[in-house]
C-alpha cells in the first residue's frame, strides 16, 4: 500500500476497528489478526484492477488468476502466517468470455496448489472494468504474528526474495523492448514466500512486511511503524536475474529499478543482529534456496528516513520512493 492509500485508510480509521475484544491487529499492517475460537487467524485482502496491475496484452488470464492470490498469500507471509483458504469476488469486464473467466481460475487454482490454499468459494459480478478480489485466511499455530511496529534500533535488516524484476519488466515495456523471459515472469507470475515468512519469525524476526510498493515505500512503513530509520547498503541488494543487464540496455539505474519499483513480494525483516546471518538462511532454505541477504540496519532516527547507501558512498533517501496506487491519476 502506497503512502497516498496509506493517508486515504488513517482518514477512514474512524469507521476501522484497530482494536478490542477479538482483534489482535486491526487495520495498519500487511493483514488484520482476529480470534476464531480463541485462535489467532490471519486476514488478507487485495484487489487487482485490469489496466493497473496488469495489462491484457502482457498478461495471460491464467498470469492474472496467479497473481490476484499470490499477492494475498505475500500478505501472509508478512505476518509470519501459514495461508490456508481463499475466497475470491471476480468482477467480470464485458470482453471477458467464459474461456478467459475458466483460465482465470484455472491461474488461481494453479497458485492455490503451488501453496497449499484451498479455494472455498466468492463470487461474480459483471463490472465495467474487470478486477479480482481474493481473501486469504493464514493460520498462526497459535503464535503471534509478526508485525510491522516492532523493530528497534540497531537490529539488521534481512530481505528474502529478488529485487526489481517487475519493474525492470515494465519499464522495457513501456519503451518497445523485450525483457528477459525470467523478468517477465516476475510480473506475470509473481512470487511469495510463506515458508520464508515464519523461518523468520522462528529466528526472532521484530518486524516483517512484504514489498510489494517497492523496497524504499515498504521499508517506510516498517520505520514510521517501528520509530526508527533505516540504511540499506545498495551493493547488499539482492538484484533480480537480468536486472543489471536490463538497467543498461534502458539506460536506467539499477538501484532506483530495485529500490522504488514494486511488486517484487520480497519479504523485508529486522531480526536482532546477531541472529541476522542465520535468519536469511534459514529463510533462503525454506524457500528452496532464493536469495536473501542482510542488506544494512535500522538506525535511531527522527525523520524515520530509509537511505541508500551507493557503492560510491553517495546517500540517496528512497522513503518516499515506490509504486503509488491510491493517486488519482
Ligand atoms: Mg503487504
Amino acid at each position: 500500500m502506497s503512502d497516498a492509500e496509506f493517508a486515504l485508510l488513517a482518514a477512514l480509521a474512524p469507521n476501522l476497528a484497530a482494536d478490542g475484544a477479538g482483534i489482535d491487529r486491526g487495520w495498519g499492517d500487511d493483514a488484520a489478526v482476529v480470534r476464531v475460537a480463541g485462535a489467532p487467524v490471519v486476514v488478507a485482502v487485495d484487489a487487482i484492477v485490469e489496466g493497473v496491475h496488469w495489462r491484457g496484452d502482457v498478461s495471460a488470464p491464467g498470469d492474472v488468476g496467479w497473481k490476484a492470490l499470490a499477492v494475498n498469500v505475500s500478505d501472509c507471509a508478512a505476518m509470519a502466517a501459514d495461508p490456508v483458504a481463499a475466497v475470491v469476488a471476480l468482477q467480470r469486464a464485458p470482453g471477458w468470455d467464459r474461456a478467459y473467466v475458466t483460465a482465470l481460475y484455472e491461474g488461481l487454482h494453479a497458485a492455490a496448489q503451488h501453496w497449499g490454499v484451498a479455494l472455498v468459494g466468492g463470487d461474480i459480478v459483471s463490472a465495467p472494468t474487470g478486477a479480482l478480489t481474493v481473501t486469504v485466511l493464514g493460520d498462526l499455530d497459535g503464535r503471534a504474528a509478526v508485525r510491522r511496529d516492532g523493530a528497534s534500533p540497531g537490529e539488521a535488516l534481512v530481505c528474502v526474495g529478488a529485487l526489481g524484476g517487475p519493474a525492470a519488466a515494465l519499464a522495457a515495456l513501456e519503451v518497445g523492448e523485450h525483457p528477459s523471459s525470467a523478468l517477465l515472469a516476475s510480473h506475470r507470475r509473481p512470487p511469495a514466500h510463506p515458508a520464508a515468512g515464519r523461518a523468520l519469525a522462528r529466528a526472532g524476526a521484530t518486524a516483517l512486511i512484504d514489498c510489494s510498493d517497492g523496497l524504499g515505500a515498504d521499508l517506510g512503513h516498517l520505520c514510521r511503524g517501528s520509530g526508527v530509520g533505516a540504511q540499506v547498503d545498495a551493493a547488499a541488494l539482492p538484484l533480480a536475474e537480468g536486472l543489471t543487464e536490463a538497467a543498461a540496455m534502458l539506460d536506467r539505474d539499477p538501484w532506483e529499478l530495485a529500490a522504488g519499483g514494486g511488486e517484487d513480494f520480497a519479504l523485508l525483516a529486522a531480526v536482532p543482529a546477531e541472529a541476522a546471518e542465520a535468519a536469511a538462511a534459514a529463510a533462503s532454505a525454506a524457500e528452496g534456496g532464493i536469495p536473501a541477504a542482510v542488506i544494512g540496519q535500522t538506525v535511531a532516527d527522527d525523520a524515520r528516513a530509509v537511505r541508500l547507501v551507493l557503492p560510491d558512498g553517495a546517500v540517496r533517501d528512497i522513503s518516499a520512493s515506490g509504486f503509488e496506487h491510491g493517486r488519482p491519476r
